[in-house]
C-alpha cells in the first residue's frame, strides 16, 4: 500500500512526491515508505481547513447529535479493525501487542466518550445583577475554528485520538501532524474518517517533522494549536503561536516522582513501580522515573525491585514479551547516553544499563530495564527526562523531605504515593505539584478524567470534559428581558 497524506478530502503523494522510510524497531528492517509533506502541502492543508470551517461549514454546521453519531461509527469501525491497528502499532512502535491492544481499546472508548459528551447539554445559565434591567444571561460553546494537532510517537494512535476525537466532536476543522517516526496507524485512521463521511477539508493529515510543525504553529490562519511532545519543542510552539495569539494546549515532558513509604505493601509497590517505568519501555510522559523510597525500607524494596526487573523478558513485541524495543536507533542511543552519564556521575548501576542483543533481539533497539541507586538531586539522570526504561532511586527520612524531593523538578506532570496510611497518602498527594497523581498505583489513565501538567509539563488539560472544552470557545449571551429605552443619558 502507498502511505500518503490526506488533504482536502484527497489522498496525495504531496507536491514533491518525496518519501522516507519507517523502520521496524524489533529488527531494524524497513517497514514502509511514506510520502512527506512539503511547505506547500502544509499551506494547502491549512487553506483546506480554513475553507472547510469558514466557508463550506458542512462539518461545523452539522448538528451535534449527527456529529456524535459519526464519531460512534468511527469507534465501531476501529473496533472491527482492532487487530489490524494493534499489530500495525507493534510493528511501527515496538510496544508489546497486549499494550497495543489496550491502546486501541482506549482509542475506541475515547471516540465513544466524546460522541456522548457532545450530545449532552453545553453551556449554562447565569444569575446576574439587574443594574441595566432584567437580563437572561447564558453561555454556548462553539468550535474554535482551524485546529492544528501535533503528537509524538510513544502512543501513535492514542495521542492522536485524544486530540482528534474532541476536536472533531466540537465541530472544528483539523490538521493533524503525528510524529514522522510512527505514522502508519494515523494514516489508517484517516481512511476510516474518509469512509464514515467526514466532509472534505474538515480533517487533514500531514506527514513530517519540526518544519511542518513550525509552519502550523506560526500560521495566521490556524486558530488553535495543541501539541504533545517535548518541553523544548513546546516552548517553540508557544513562541510561534504568539503571532496571532492562537489558543494553545501543551502536553509536555515529565520527571515524575514515585514516593514509597516504609508501610507500603512491598509486592504491590514493587509491581506498580515497574509498571510506572517499564511499561511502553519507559517511553511514557508520566513515567515514574524518580523513585523516592523511605530510607528504612530502601534495602528490602530495592532488592525486590532489582530481582523482578532482572526477570523482565525482552523479545519480539508481537509475541508479548514484558518489554519490546525502543522506538528507533536515535532514541536508543539517547537513552544509552543518559545511562553513560549516570555512571559517570557516580550513580550506582544495580540493574541493566546496556543494549540487549541476545537471540532474536540481535538487530533490535532493546535496552535492559535499568536501575540506578544512591542517586542525588544534582545528577543529570535525576533532573532530565530520559524517556526510556531507566529509573533513579533516592531515599528520604521524613514526609517533609519526601515532598521536597518530589517537587524538586521544573516538571509537574505526574506523581504517586505508596503507603498503607490513608491520611498520610492524602496529605502527601495534595502537596505534589503535578496534574496527574495516584495513590497505591501508578499509570492508570482514564478517558473520563483530565490529563495534563503543572509547571513546565504543559498548559491545559486533555481528556474528560476539559478535553472537549479545550477545543471550544465559550460565548456569553445576554438577553434584555425588557427591550427598549434604559434612560441612562437622561439624568
Ligand atoms: P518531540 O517534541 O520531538 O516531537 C513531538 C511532535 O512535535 C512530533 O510530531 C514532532 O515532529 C513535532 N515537533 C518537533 N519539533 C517541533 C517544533 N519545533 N514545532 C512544532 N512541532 C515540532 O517529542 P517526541 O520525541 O516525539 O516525544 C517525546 C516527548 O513527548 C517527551 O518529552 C514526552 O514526555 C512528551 N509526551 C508528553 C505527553 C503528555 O501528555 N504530557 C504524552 C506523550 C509524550
Amino acid at each position: 500500500m502507498e502511505w500518503m497524506m490526506y488533504i482536502d478530502g484527497k489522498w496525495t503523494k504531496g507536491e514533491k512526491e518525496k518519501t522516507f522510510d519507517t523502520i521496524n524497531p524489533f529488527d531494524g528492517s524497513v517497514l514502509a515508505s511514506i510520502y512527506e509533506s512539503s511547505e506547500k502541502d502544509t499551506l494547502d492543508a491549512i487553506k483546506a481547513a480554513k475553507y472547510s470551517f469558514y466557508e463550506d461549514r458542512k462539518w461545523r454546521d452539522l448538528d451535534s447529535q449527527t456529529r456524535g453519531d459519526i464519531l460512534l461509527k468511527i469507534a465501531d469501525t476501529l473496533e472491527e479493525k482492532k487487530d489490524e491497528f494493534a499489530k500495525l502499532e507493534v510493528l511501527d512502535n515496538g510496544k508489546p501487542l497486549r499494550e497495543a491492544i489496550c491502546d486501541v481499546d482506549d482509542a475506541i472508548h475515547n471516540f465513544r466518550y466524546y460522541a456522548s459528551l457532545i450530545k449532552t447539554p453545553q453551556g449554562g445559565v447565569y444569575e446576574v445583577n439587574e443594574g441595566f434591567g432584567k437580563m437572561h444571561s447564558y453561555t454556548i460553546h462553539e468550535p474554535t475554528g482551524v485546529c492544528a494537532l501535533i503528537t509524538p510517537w510513544n502512543y501513535p494512535l492514542l495521542m492522536g485520538v485524544w486530540k482528534l476525537a474532541p476536536a472533531l466532536a466540537a465541530g472544528n476543522s483539523v490538521i493533524f501532524k503525528p510524529s514522522p517516526y510512527c505514522v502508519l496507524s494515523s494514516i489508517k485512521l484517516f481512511e476510516i474518517f474518509e469512509d464514515v463521511g467526514i466532509p472534505k477539508g474538515a480533517c487533514n493529515l500531514l506527514i513530517g517533522g519540526a518544519e511542518v510543525g513550525n509552519i502550523l504553529s506560526s500560521s495566521m490562519d490556524v486558530d488553535m494549536i495543541t501539541f504533545t511532545g517535548s518541553t523544548k519543542a513546546g516552548q517553540s510552539v508557544m513562541r510561534n503561536a504568539a503571532g496571532n495569539v492562537k489558543k494553545i494546549g501543551l502536553e509536555l515532558g515529565g520527571k515524575s516522582p514515585n514516593i514509597i513509604f516504609a508501610d507500603s505493601d512491598l509486592e504491590g509497590a514493587v509491581e506498580w513501580a515497574m509498571l510506572g517505568i517499564f511499561l511502553n519501555q519507559g517511553q511514557i510522559c508520566s513515567a515514574g522515573s524518580r523513585i523516592l523510597v523511605e530510607e528504612k525500607f530502601h534495602d528490602e524494596f530495592v532488592k525486590r525491585l532489582v530481582e523482578r526487573a532482572n526477570n523482565i523478558t525482552l523479545g519480539n513485541p508481537m509475541n508479548n514479551p514484558d518489554m519490546g524495543p525502543i522506538v528507533n536507533e536515535t532514541q536508543m542511543n539517547r537513552v544509552l547516553n543518559y545511562i553513560f552519564i549516570g555512571i559517570k556521575e557516580n550513580a550506582k548501576l544495580i540493574a541493566g544499563g546496556y543494549r540487549y542483543t541476545e537471540g532474536e533481539c540481535k538487530n533490535g533497539y532493546f535496552i535492559k530495564p535499568t536501575i540506578f541507586d544512591y542517586c542525588d538531586r544534582d545528577m543529570t539522570i535525576v533532573k532530565e527526562e530520559i524517556f526510556g526504561p531507566v529509573v533513579t532511586i533516592q531515599t528520604f527520612k521524613t514526609e517533609e523531605e519526601a515532598i521536597m524531593l518530589a517537587n524538586d523538578s521544573p516538571y509537574g506532570l505526574a506523581g504517586a504515593v505508596f503507603t498503607s496510611d490513608g491520611a498520610k497518602a492524602l496529605r502527601v498527594i495534595k502537596e505534589i505539584r503535578a496534574g496527574i497523581t495516584w495513590i497505591n498505583c501508578y499509570n492508570p489513565c482514564f478517558n473520563e478524567a483530565p490529563w495534563g501538567g503543572y509547571k513546565m509539563s504543559g498548559i491545559g488539560r486533555e481528556l474528560g470534559v476539559h478535553g472537549l472544552e479545550e477545543y471550544q470557545e465559550i460565548k456569553q449571551i445576554n438577553i434584555n428581558l425588557n427591550p427598549g429605552k434604559v434612560g441612562w443619558y437622561e439624568h
